[in-house]
């Protein structure tokens, strides 16, 4: 739900009219006044309603008051009026004042003064759209509004009081309870049908569930703002960083004087979340296996997900929002809280002894840093995702546009005021802080005390692949338990009916060779092709040698001693294998080498010899000393193996293209580490790991921007 309002106080016009009349201007008729939560420091606040621009106005008691003197058109009578209520205290700033407020808002009869502000304001409006918030904001946020529910919710309001009964709750609570003893039975089952939706069929039917779930969402703030009198006037879509989202237009709940009510709308939406999930985790537990139940199971797990993190998250404007701005009985919390972080900052920072903006509360301060924190690393994380994953233009606009609108603006806004302030600031004890502060912060970003250079490591032993040499039949292969091999020991044995049959066809043809020379002496006829025979013999002798080399290569043997690690999975002795198969793998468990994969912006930090460690995954292999031995002049495009492939849970960001193969997102370098010291791996094949190389130093400047160059140059092609 989002309420659309702008609660502004009254008493803080934002421009003067030029000119002014004798006699207060008429309000408009069809303004509604309300009373609201009592303020923070407990005096009576009304809030006015503006139905034509749906807009709210928080107004004090005594503002309140005051309205009863416009419209007035004879000054005597405005004068007894004043005497009357206000016992003659009504001096003429107060009410230009409120007249201006009202004026600038549009809250008066359109008289011809008004009619001149209007146009005014909308010559204003047209000029004001920067590009920036014309070309880069629009498109990723704004408003579609889909259709006036009203009438539909007034008819259908009475068939649904049912839900609002004790029974119902206590049902619920029952249904959920049960949901949760059964889904604590079969946790394992639950999760296992995880696997399904990481496919695009899954998230089809993922994305319908969801737009399901936001409809009724947007249903259940609908209904109860209905049944507490509120009008819904629409329910559209509105766009937040090109991510659509529903909508409810509840603003009216603004002129429910109970907070109790208001809070019951604002958690409507989740609480309706909340019972599809125990609903579905119950129907889950109880449906057989089959698409039903992984509908359920869908529904259950994305209405948890969704209610947890975005609806109750009070950090982004979603309901978690409203009900904290509400429970807090702050309106309008984001900007107020900002304002009373940024003055916390400045005399933290200045000592200036100014008044905060408002009453201090130490909850605001923390809420507003929070809200900044959470909201830079949430579109820094939403960037990068688009960058790695969809549209490399979109992902680097949207990373300008986040670190613009996000940091830099803001900063230089602050710096402004900051600025502004430069007579009121002088040493003292903050300033002389601050200052400290600055330059060591300063010295960390650009002193070059950084001396470690981490790569993404494996340490392994030297491998050798077997492979099927010809297709043939297996008849004996090594038990996958034997632990250790010698060199040379024979490991599989296959038989080719295919070569045993030319090599017989061979054999006797050249036992039919040897024969006809052998009898060549009896024979004048055979005497005089001697010559053919004697070269044809030679050249069966080849065929028949090259085919008995094959043959023998179908024993395969160990091309080094270790371990026999990664037999081909499902083969079983009598089955037929197809020439080329990867059948197994020979790793040298005791000479041991570690691969590095240094990033492009490190590369003139390493040197050959620099010394280095490596630090395994899994601690029980425990550091290893080494050094520098090797760095590979060309950068590798594909990763030669899966270990470290982020796509596997490694270090290095990889895309998988449609043929399989890994392609790197970033340049990387091969290195090679000699090991000091003997090591043996004893169980594992490869182990996976982090070596920190002592490499040149550098500040964190630097390397920064050397990574920005780095992808700056590769993705523009250069
Ligand atoms: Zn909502």
């Amino acid at each position: 739900m989002d309420r659309n309002i702008a609660v502004q106080t009254a008493g803080q016009p934002q421009q003067k009219p030029q000119a002014k009349p004798a006699v207060l201007p008429e309000i408009r008729q069809d303004l509604a006044l309300y009373p609201a939560e009592h303020d923070v420091d407990g005096a009576p606040l009304w809030h006015l309603h503006d139905p034509l621009a749906n807009k709210y106005y928080r107004m004090n008691d005594r503002d309140v008051q005051l309205l009863a003197l416009f419209g007035q058109k004879d000054a005597r009578e405005l004068k007894r009026l004043n005497q009357l209520i206000f016992k003659d205290n009504v001096d003429k700033e107060e009410l230009e004042e409120l007249e201006n407020f009202l004026r600038m808002n549009n809250l008066v009869k359109g008289d011809a003064m008004q009619l001149g502000i209007y146009q005014n304001q909308l010559d204003k409006a047209k000029e004001q759209v920067s590009w920036f918030a014309k070309y880069v904001r629009k498109p990723l946020f704004f408003r579609f509004p889909l259709w006036n529910p009203d009438k539909f919710l007034d008819k259908t309001l009475p068939n649904l009081h049912w839900l609002g009964h004790k029974a119902t709750l206590y049902a619920f609570v029952f249904i959920t309870v049960l949901g949760i003893y059964l889904f604590s039975r079969q946790v394992e089952d639950f999760f296992s049908t995880f696997q399904y939706f990481f496919s695009w069929s899954g998230l089809t039917v993922y994305i319908l569930a969801l737009a399901f779930i936001k409809i009724l969402h947007e249903f259940g703030h609908a209904y109860v703002a209905k049944a507490h009198g509120c009008r819904v006037p629409m329910i559209g879509v509105a766009l937040m960083m090109g991510w659509p989202v529903l909508y409810t237009d509840t603003s009216d709940a603004w002129k429910i004087a109970s907070r109790k009510k208001r809070l019951q709308i604002g958690a409507a939406g989740v609480a309706v979340e909340l019972v599809i999930a125990s609903l579905s985790l119950f129907l889950w537990s109880i449906s057989p296996e089959g698409s039903i139940k992984s509908a359920f199971f869908l529904l259950s797990t994305t209405t948890w997900l969704m209610s947890v993190f975005v609806n109750f998250n009070p950090l982004m404007r979603f309901d978690g929002y409203y009900l904290l701005s509400d429970l807090l009985r702050v309106p309008n919390l984001e900007s107020r809280s900002f304002n009373m972080a940024k003055w916390w900052l400045r005399e933290r920072l200045f000592g200036l002894g100014e008044e905060p903006p408002e009453h201090f509360r130490p909850p605001l301060v923390v809420y507003a840093y929070s809200v900044w924190v959470y909201r830079f690393f949430l579109f820094l994380g939403i960037t990068y995702i688009v960058y790695t994953f969809f549209f490399k233009v979109l992902g680097t606009i949207l990373f300008f546009s986040t670190l613009f609108s996000f940091l830099v603006a803001p900063v230089i806004k602050e710096l402004k005021v900051w600025i502004g302030l430069k007579d009121k600031i002088h040493w003292n004890m903050h300033t002389i802080r601050s200052c400290g502060f600055i330059l060591l912060f300063l010295g960390l970003i650009f002193v070059p005390w950084q001396r470690n250079v981490p790569v993404a490591a494996l340490l392994r032993g030297q491998i050798a692949d077997l492979y099927v040499p010809e297709a043939g039949q297996l008849l004996s292969m090594p038990d996958p338990r034997q632990d250790v091999i010698g060199e040379n020991d024979i490991l599989f044995e296959l038989m080719s009916p295919q070569l045993e049959r030319d090599i017989q066809q061979a054999t006797s043809r050249y036992t039919e060779l040897r024969w006809t020379q052998a009898s060549q002496g009896f024979d004048s006829n055979l005497r005089s092709q001697a010559r053919i025979v004697n070269s044809e013999l030679v050249t069966q002798n080849e065929i028949l040698r090259g085919l008995l080399e094959k043959n023998e290569q179908l024993v395969i043997r160990a091309p080094l001693s270790g371990r026999i690690v990664d037999i081909a999975p499902d083969i079983r002795i009598g089955d037929w294998l197809p020439s080329g198969l990867k059948i197994a793998t020979v790793v040298d468990t005791r000479n041991l080498e570690v691969v590095g994969y240094l990033e492009e912006g490190q590369l003139d930090r390493v040197e050959l010899g620099m010394p280095a460690r490596f630090y395994p995954e899994n601690p029980e292999y425990g550091v290893i000393d080494a050094y520098v031995k090797g760095i590979d002049l060309v950068a590798i495009t594909e990763l030669d193996n899966l270990y470290q492939s982020s796509l596997f849970g490694g270090n290095i960001a990889v895309r998988e293209d449609s043929s399989g193969v890994q392609n790197l997102v970033g340049s990387h370098y091969r290195i090679e580490l000699g090991l000091y010291g003997a090591n043996e791996l004893s169980q594992a094949k490869v182990v996976r790991g982090t070596a920190v190389i002592e490499g040149k130093s550098t500040s964190f400047f630097n390397r920064v921007r050397k990574r920005f160059v780095a992808v700056f140059l590769r993705e523009s092609g250069f």
